[in-house]
């Protein structure tokens, strides 16, 4: 196989980046940090300025909210 080195090389990268998940409500700063390819799946988000915990999907940094509540 010849592709096995990239594949380690792309893996490697992904590592380093972290994003801060904003409130998909308020756009304000969470406190929960992602990677890239980081899944959640009914992930209870606290957002301390709406003060409500929405229940989120995340994959691919793409946010999905489930329910809210306070
Ligand atoms: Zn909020």
């Amino acid at each position: 196989m010849t592709n096995k080195k990239a594949l380690y090389t792309h893996v490697s990268e992904i590592d380093h980046e972290k994003y801060w998940i904003m409130c998909p409500v308020c756009n304000g700063k969470t406190r929960v940090q992602i990677y890239k390819n980081t899944i959640l799946m009914n992930f209870p988000l606290f957002c301390p300025k709406c003060k409500f915990v929405h229940i989120i999907d995340v994959k691919e940094l793409k946010i999905t909210i489930k329910s809210a509540r306070r």
